[in-house]
């Protein structure tokens, strides 16, 4: 009866109230911003543990909103996957980065996070062939980031395949932070594999560095790539070229920016 009492008590209490609120003006907004054309890409280098030179750029959303200013994708892709906007907004994503890859000079990749969710809500197959065809990017310079809870979905080796039929790349993000990591380097193939950047905050600890080693291992008997992300400093770059990370990214070598040029006005989503 007490704990009754509490959970009827929590109804009503002002904070839980103004939470639900502030959550439901959020989705709200979101909708709208959609419509309104209100979000970015920021572009982070990934760079060769060699020579620096710069090979791919990571998107990442913002959400420019117009009281709360700039909003981290850690603020809304939960909400956008919860409502199934993620769909559309996925679809932005894809079209806007492909179109902004497309006018490269340098000829570097672009790397696209897609969400579980996307997966389950949309076609998203239709949406990468759709977004490649009107930016005339090649298919190869496309590399699509998925995380383990992508692949725990039945329909996952039939959505790789497809994928790789198109001729994108695949990578695994956040490498060894999932709890079957190395089953699912045995079930699917990828082109890239990329360390949490957990490992690398701590690859002053011999073990992690051993744990490091062995992935690096791994990944180049599988032919992929391995990405170490998260570098900040020169000790970490140091030691991730050590254990023979090819391809690097991390604020060392420079934060997530919009694109020098950008067009003020953002492409809109129709719909
Ligand atoms: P992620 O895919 O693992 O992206 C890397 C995150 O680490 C980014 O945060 C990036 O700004 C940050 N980062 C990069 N280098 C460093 C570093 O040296 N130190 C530290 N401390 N952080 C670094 P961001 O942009 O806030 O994105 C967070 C997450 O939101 C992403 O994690 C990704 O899961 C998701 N996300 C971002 N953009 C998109 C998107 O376009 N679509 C989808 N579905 N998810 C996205
Ligand atoms: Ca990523
Ligand atoms: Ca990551
Ligand atoms: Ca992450």
């Amino acid at each position: 009866a007490k704990a009754a009492g509490r959970s009827t008590f929590r109804l009503y209490d002002p904070a839980m109230e103004a939470a639900a609120a502030e959550q439901r003006g959020l989705e709200l907004d979101l909708r709208l911003a959609l419509q309104r054309g209100e979000f970015e890409l920021h572009y982070q280098p990934i760079v060769t543990a060699a020579e620096r030179r710069v090979v791919c750029r990571e998107a990442l959303v913002r959400w420019r909103h117009p009281t709360r200013g700039l909003v981290p994708p850690a603020a809304f892709i939960p909400l956008a996957e919860e409502t199934g906007l993620i769909e559309r907004l996925g679809a932005w994503i894809l079209r806007r980065a492909c179109r902004d890859a497309a006018a490269w000079t340098d000829g570097a990749r672009v790397a696209v996070n897609v969400s579980a969710a996307q997966v389950r809500h949309g076609p998203l197959i239709a949406a990468v062939q759709s977004a490649l065809r009107e930016s005339g990017l090649a298919a190869e310079r496309l590399e699509l980031e998925i995380t383990e809870s992508l692949l725990i979905e039945g329909e996952a080796a039939d959505l790789l395949l497809a994928l790789r039929r198109l001729g994108v790349r695949i990578a695994l993000d956040d490498f060894g932070t999932g709890y079957s990591s190395l089953s699912y380097l045995r079930r699917f193939s990828f082109d890239a594999i990329k360390i949490d950047r957990s490992f690398i905050a701590d690859i002053a600890d011999p073990d992690t560095a051993a744990i490091v080693r062995a992935v690096v291992g791994i990944a180049a008997q599988l032919g992929a790539t391995i990405t170490a992300e998260g570098i900040e400093t020169e000790d970490q770059f140091a030691a991730v070229r050590r254990e023979g990370c090819t391809e690097v990214q991390g604020y060392l070598f420079g934060r997530p920016v919009p694109l020098e040029g950008a067009p003020a006005e953002e492409m809109r989503i129709e719909g």
